[in-house]
């Protein structure tokens, strides 16, 4: 049952062959039975409620596609009735007052969700290692990182704990740990998926997106996600091109004719031999369908890494303000005054990256550095944005390329190394600067330690709305390919 897709799974549904109900049940004892930390927080009398009036629905005619069909949400979105806690110790006890407009498009889609999904605290991070509930370990290699920040979401997905889950990249978070763990997910042109209850990191960057094994899945979960919302100050509207679409309408389409650019910044020193040859032997397959190699140049790659981490912890120093102990969350018990119960209630809830990037973000704030630093980084996030615009304007179609240097890392290798954490995502950066849709998909596997498999992704970038011929791309691959239908060991 749980090596189903999406699709499949529909299909059981309306045919009544399984319910929602068994379905959940299912799901849930899984989650309960697995080892994985991907879990923050289940509930399950309130899963299955949602499954009993989702059955109602089947029963009476009045189900979509996706009623019925279980999905786990990252932590970062909040939740009516699972904690939400952005897997910080500033929010462990925190029970939102309203559901997410992603989580409510879903539930108002009948699908059932499952639980609350681990991730770094705040969304920082590469490997989920910054959580304040712990690591959470990689289905494919108990021994490795699942990617991050939306790491929980991954080796869900991957551990087959649930069939879809969303996840939120700010600078890689969706496409990085889908990598990592073999799975399947989009992060589309940002503006499109309503950031309104989604726990702020950095709001230019931040959006969010399906995740789930195949193209088709994620378009079908797209396909609920778009769309504006007036709660989103930076939401578009239907005029400015975020009309909702049905991602599936181009699947099929054949890939004859496309012209594919690659990067040659993206496969230059230190992308790691075995990722390399994964990602080359999938573009070869893009080949075989027809479509045309062009060799194309991103100049300012490698300033991302530097504009990234200046403008995010910008924004998030001025996001995580809200954060005093007075509104809401964690609160330090014992303080002389106000002051000093500031103080301790942010050194004692956020965690060492979290605080690492207010005290940078609010440096670069600062009168006297802003222009040196916080406006330059402005004008860099351009420059970068222009490089994509230079090429889609008459070289190619979509770019490819690795979605990160090497497969995923071991556990703690890089904990304490908060820039060899940041080095990792030069090929996901600049897309989120840019604004554009950005998706990975499993293409092969790396070597780990004591030669476990750890997957590769191959990542697949486009102009701005372009979800739906990326979506396609992808699909036309795993029509011809089964990488995304191998399941870790023991699963
Ligand atoms: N790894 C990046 C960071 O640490 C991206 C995180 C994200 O996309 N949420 O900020």
């Amino acid at each position: 049952m749980h090596n189903k897709t999406i699709k499949e799974l529909s299909t059981l549904l309306h045919s009544k062959q399984v319910s929602a109900t068994e379905l959940a049940r299912h799901y849930l004892d899984r989650i309960a039975a697995s080892q994985h930390n991907a879990f923050l927080d289940v509930n399950p009398e309130l899963t299955l409620a949602q499954a009993a009036a989702a059955d109602a629905r089947l029963a009476e005619g009045s189900a979509g596609l996706l009623t019925g069909i279980p999905i786990a949400h990252k932590d970062i979105f909040v939740t009516k009735g699972w904690r939400s806690t952005a897997a910080s110790k500033m929010l462990g006890n925190y029970v939102s007052p309203f559901d997410a407009t992603v989580v409510e498009k879903f539930g108002d889609a009948g699908m059932v969700t499952l639980g609350k999904l681990n991730c770094d605290e705040f969304a920082m991070g590469s490997a989920n290692e910054n959580s304040s509930f712990g690591a959470v370990k990689n289905p494919w290699d108990a021994l490795a990182v699942p990617g991050g920040s939306s790491g929980g979401s991954a080796a869900a997905i991957a551990a087959r704990l649930a069939p879809a889950a969303t996840g939120t990249d700010t600078g890689g978070s969706i496409r990085q740990p889908a990598a990592f763990c073999g799975i399947t997910g989009i992060k589309p042109t940002y503006g499109r998926v309503s950031r309104y209850g989604m726990i702020a990191f950095a709001s230019s960057l931040d959006q969010g997106g399906p995740m789930a094994r195949t193209a088709e899945d994620c378009a079908l979960l797209l396909n609920e996600m778009v769309g504006f919302d007036g709660r989103d100050s930076t939401s578009l509207t239907a005029d400015q091109g975020n009309a909702r679409e049905d991602f599936t309408r181009e699947l099929n389409a054949p890939l004859a004719g496309l012209r594919i650019g690659v990067p040659k910044e993206y496969f230059g020193e230190g992308l790691a031999a075995d990722v390399e040859q994964a990602v080359r032997a999938a573009l070869d397959e893009f080949v075989k369908q027809g479509a045309t190699l062009v060799e194309i140049s991103l100049p300012k790659t490698s300033l991302s890494i530097p504009v990234y981490y200046i403008i995010a912890p910008a924004e998030a120093s001025s996001n995580l303000s809200r954060f005093d102990g007075v509104r809401y969350g964690y609160r330090a018990p014992e303080y002389t005054d106000l002051q000093d119960m500031y103080k301790k209630t942010r050194a004692q809830g956020f965690g060492k990256e979290v605080q690492r990037r207010i005290m940078v973000g609010t440096y670069v704030l600062c009168h006297g550095y802003y222009d040196a630093y916080y406006v330059q980084a402005q004008k860099i996030r351009r420059l970068i944005a222009d490089d994509f615009q230079a090429a889609f304007k008459d070289k190619c179609d979509v770019i490819m390329g690795p979605v990160a240097p090497t497969v995923a890392w071991d556990l703690g290798a890089k904990s304490d190394d908060p820039v060899a954490n940041y080095l990792a995502d030069i090929f996901t950066l600049s897309t989120s600067l840019a604004g554009l849709p950005g998706m990975s998909i499993p293409v092969g596997f790396g070597q780990g330690e004591k030669n476990a498999k750890r997957p590769v992704g191959l990542q697949i970038i486009g102009n701005y709305f372009s979800e739906a011929k990326l979506l396609n791309i992808a699909h036309q691959y795993q029509q011809a390919t089964n990488w995304h239908q191998q399941a870790p060991e023991g699963v």
